[in-house]
């Protein structure tokens, strides 16, 4: 496809890049994806850049996800693609033209900036959906071709309530058709004191409502799971340290399980 003309041009030369790849030699199976990392707006996109309120919160980004995805990387060993800007730009977690990748209303909330034509989709998804996941695709192709055994996990944080009611999941494990990696993280989290765990709550995996699971698990057949931890469990450096410290944990006694040795280097 040719460049889009300079109207829609959405990054500036200066600007950050839409992804970045943290410790892309990692030697752990796990591959960490965190999609919603950022609530960065490219400065051509000024009306959406005025949203400050949207912007800080859940509607912008998943608070506490890049810091804890980056924790984990670092205690797993592990690749970690973060993506560079804010979902409200494009939600890379959502296929291109669902109503949510570039919503209108988010949380109930109307989004000014966001009731754009085609073009300006198309260039969006040019600039910050397809770089972080061609990103994404070119990590998981290289380890396929060096015969490395890969599970995908996709790192998010979700609201304490959503309109007016209380969620008492402390963090949830999500899938779609494939409970190889899910089922024991499930497992394990409910194997510890005090944690209420949700199994395919708040949210659920969908082919219409996710892109990564889909792609990068079930149509690579990767065990994949996204873990969701609730926001105020990540608000502080301790918090994050223990969920991530946690969360590695789980990972290197399932991975001492044989999941990997089982058939997954599809
Ligand atoms: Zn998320």
């Amino acid at each position: 496809m040719s460049s889009p003309p300079p109207a829609l041009r959405i990054l500036a030369p200066d600007e950050p890049p839409a992804f970045e790849v943290v410790n892309p030699d990692g030697r752990s199976s796990a591959v960490l994806l965190c999609d919603h990392a950022s609530n960065a707006v490219p400065r051509s996109l000024s009306e959406l850049a005025m949203q400050e309120e949207a912007l800080s919160q859940h509607t912008g980004w998943d608070i506490g996800a890049a810091l804890l995805s980056r924790r984990l990387s670092v205690l797993l060993d592990a690749p970690l693609v973060l993506s560079g800007y804010s979902r409200l730009v494009i939600d890379c977690n959502r296929p291109l033209g669902s109503p949510t990748s570039i919503p209108e209303i988010s949380c109930g909330v109307p989004i000014p900036g966001n009731t754009i034509g085609a073009d300006e989709a198309r260039a969006r998804a040019e600039a910050c959906f397809w770089p972080y996941h061609n990103a994404i695709a070119a990590l998981l192709d290289a380890r396929r071709d060096r015969g490395e055994a890969t599970a995908i996990l996709s790192v998010h944080s979700f609201t304490p309530s959503m309109f007016g009611q209380d969620r008492p999941w402390h963090a949830a494990v999500l899938y779609g058709r494939d409970r190889r990696l899910a089922a024991p993280f499930l497992e394990a989290m409910r194997r510890e004191p005090g944690l209420c765990i949700g199994d395919n709550e708040p949210y659920r995996i969908t082919d219409g409502g996710d892109f990564g699971i889909p792609m990068y698990g079930e149509a690579r057949g990767l065990p994949a799971v996204l873990l969701e931890i609730r926001q105020d469990g990540l608000l502080s450096a301790e918090g994050v340290e223990a969920w991530a410290q946690r969360l590695a944990a789980i990972y290197r006694e399932i991975e001492a399980g044989g999941l990997l040795a089982a058939g997954s280097s599809a």
